[in-house]
């Protein structure tokens, strides 16, 4: 098969959180499977360049009709650990994808509308004929309308197109010129059952035109495939999505073991396993070395996150201070984007500055994360919602327990040391319900007093969490399926 990744984000070189691992995570599995397979992504000036091999221009003024003018972008190609990659860099005095970061900007909506209609444009004329796309999340919503309306006709009928929901917290509600902009009819798109944004009849929903006129749609877990059909997380796409319920399901993420495996991992200073976990030790003194924490016989609490209403931010505030009375350490790594959410843990981080046993590093750092998993031993995910969540299943490979809350991908992995109905075998952390100072501490309390007392149990649960499955393998086939289903559909058409 042939298949094209259409997305906004691909780490190791362009990642702002989940997304980019899923993408790289699923590309490596496919290409190990034997697939054909390319990511296209925007060419931002913050891609570290030198980790793509092969760099070199493919099309140098790909004409892009947009907003009733042609617009030239470049199209660039080279290689990023094994996975082929092109970049789409329009040419434009708007400088699209020279912000310094992937997401944020007032005209994200513009933005990645001429990073849909260029990637079509690209696949048409270099001749391609991709069995699959792949796109991802708002971004790419634009792709699976325009195929319909216009490039399906203009050039390549077969392909298919499997769009992925990372977050329905984030639909690309923009204004409807953008629809204009991209030579789309808004007569014929602004209808319920297609683009129009529930509310507001001038609004175009990005996420449900994808949705609409993708041939297969799924998120990133079951039980979030439950919850946004059947709950207020839907955030107004559960009809939508309960009228394209035959086409709709929820495949669980992997994690990329290439890149997330104590075992090999080339940013801890101390590789370990579940059969030599002792080893452990030396990454906490070295994340407490790193950190300026002092040594100490205390549990150490991790959180690592984007620091966004999305993630609980005040249960994390709340926890951070529950910690240090109940006695832990507390290591936090996180970026906000919203001033406000940067402020409270800013001012959090001054209170704290003198306290020995908590550090908060408020940015975004790639090694510093791996340290973390390798030297904590608690960390805490207090979710509002949570698409899948790769966070606590990094963790449990790295040893560390989580505290999470009972929704999406988190109720789907975490299993409650005390409570859960399944074998102990496959316990791995601590789960509550209600997103209350009260239901935090009812796991947290539970979490740092087995570690305590119960240190032997507590290596279980460690153990239990290493021991379990979380690569790509069984998604990646998963998905595979998925797209040989969509092959056959396309022949039996
Ligand atoms: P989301 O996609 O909602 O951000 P996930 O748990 O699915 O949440 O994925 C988060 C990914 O981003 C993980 O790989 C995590 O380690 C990483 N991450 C989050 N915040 C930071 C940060 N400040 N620095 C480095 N890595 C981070």
């Amino acid at each position: 098969m042939s298949i094209v990744m259409i997305s906004a984000e691909c780490a190791p070189i362009a990642k702002a959180g989940g997304l980019g691992d899923f993408v790289q995570g699923l590309s490596h599995d496919l290409i190990a499977r034997g697939e054909t397979l390319e990511v296209l992504l925007p060419y931002y000036d913050t891609l570290p360049l030198d980790r793509i091999a092969g760099l070199r221009v493919v099309h140098p003024d790909l004409r892009v009709p947009f907003h009733d003018h042609w617009l030239t972008c470049r199209v660039l190609a080279g290689t990023v650990d094994g996975i082929d990659c092109g970049f789409i860099d329009p040419q434009s005095e708007q400088r699209f994808f020279q912000r310094g970061r992937i997401y944020g900007e007032t005209d994200d909506p513009e933005r990645f509308a001429v990073f849909a209609c260029a990637v079509l444009e690209f696949i048409l004329q270099s001749g391609r004929q991709p069995d699959i796309l792949h796109c991802h999340d708002w971004q790419t919503g634009l792709i699976p309308v325009l195929l319909r309306e216009r490039y399906r006709a203009r050039g390549f009928p077969d392909s298919r197109v499997c769009y992925t929901l990372h977050n329905v917290g984030y639909q690309g509600v923009v204004d409807v010129s953008i629809l204009r902009q991209v030579g789309l009819d808004p007569a014929r798109l602004m209808l319920p059952e297609r683009l129009l944004h529930a509310g507001d009849g001038r609004m175009a929903n990005l996420m449900r035109g994808g949705i609409v006129d993708a041939d297969v749609v799924n998120t990133v877990s079951p039980r979030y495939a439950w919850e946004i059909q059947n709950t207020e997380q839907g955030m107004g796409l559960e009809s939508l999505l309960k009228t394209h319920a035959s086409k709709f399901g929820g495949v669980l993420n992997g994690i990329d073991e290439s890149v997330w495996d104590p075992e090999i991992d080339p940013l801890i200073p101390a590789h370990f396993g579940p059969d030599r976990l002792p080893r452990k030790a030396a990454n906490r003194q070295a994340l407490r070395v790193r950190l300026g924490l002092q040594e100490t016989e205390k549990p150490i609490l991790a959180v690592v996150s984007r620091l966004d209403h999305q993630k609980g931010v005040t249960l994390i505030l709340h926890g951070i201070r529950y910690a240090l009375a109940q006695g832990a350490q507390v290591a936090l790594l996180g970026a906000a984007l919203d001033p406000e959410i940067d402020g409270q843990f800013r001012r959090l981080q001054q209170e704290t500055a003198t306290n020995p046993d908590c550090r908060l590093e408020l940015t975004y750092d790639e090694r510093l994360a791996h340290l973390i998993y390798a030297g904590a031993d608690l960390i805490l995910i207090p979710s509002l919602y949570e698409p899948c969540g790769l966070a606590q299943m990094i963790a449990m490979k790295y040893g560390v327990v989580p505290i999470v809350r009972r929704v999406g991908g988190l109720a789907d992995t975490v299993f409650d040391a005390n409570y859960s109905t399944r074998p102990f075998a496959v316990r791995n952390g601590y789960v509550f319900d209600e997103p209350t100072p009260d239901g935090l501490e009812s796991a947290m309390s539970r979490a740092i007093d087995l570690w305590r007392r119960f240190p032997e149990y507590f290596s279980q649960l460690r153990l239990n969490g290493m021991r379990a499955d979380h690569s790509w393998t069984r998604s990646g086939q998963l998905y595979r399926d998925l797209y040989v289903h969509l092959g056959t559909c396309k022949k039996s058409s």
